[in-house]
């Protein structure tokens, strides 16, 4: 599974709760969610906070960053 550099979006370790692919953590112009690479179901990135993983922190840290 290819790790996308670009701040855009990441794939995470987080398992999707409907199909337990791995899930996208993508990032529009204003705000960032979660989105399943197998059955492309949307979640709210607040719903996967408890489970962050390396990708999806790192992923956050350099939105913040951005921000600055
Ligand atoms: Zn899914």
């Amino acid at each position: 599974m290819a790790f996308f550099s670009n701040s855009r979006e990441a794939i995470t370790t987080i398992a999707c709760p409907k199909c337990q692919k791995f899930l996208f953590i993508k990032r529009t112009c204003h705000e960032a969610h979660m989105q399943c690479s197998g059955c492309k179901t949307v979640f709210t990135l607040q719903e996967f906070i408890p489970q962050m993983d390396e990708a999806m922190e790192k992923f956050l840290e350099g939105l913040y960053a951005n921000r600055i």
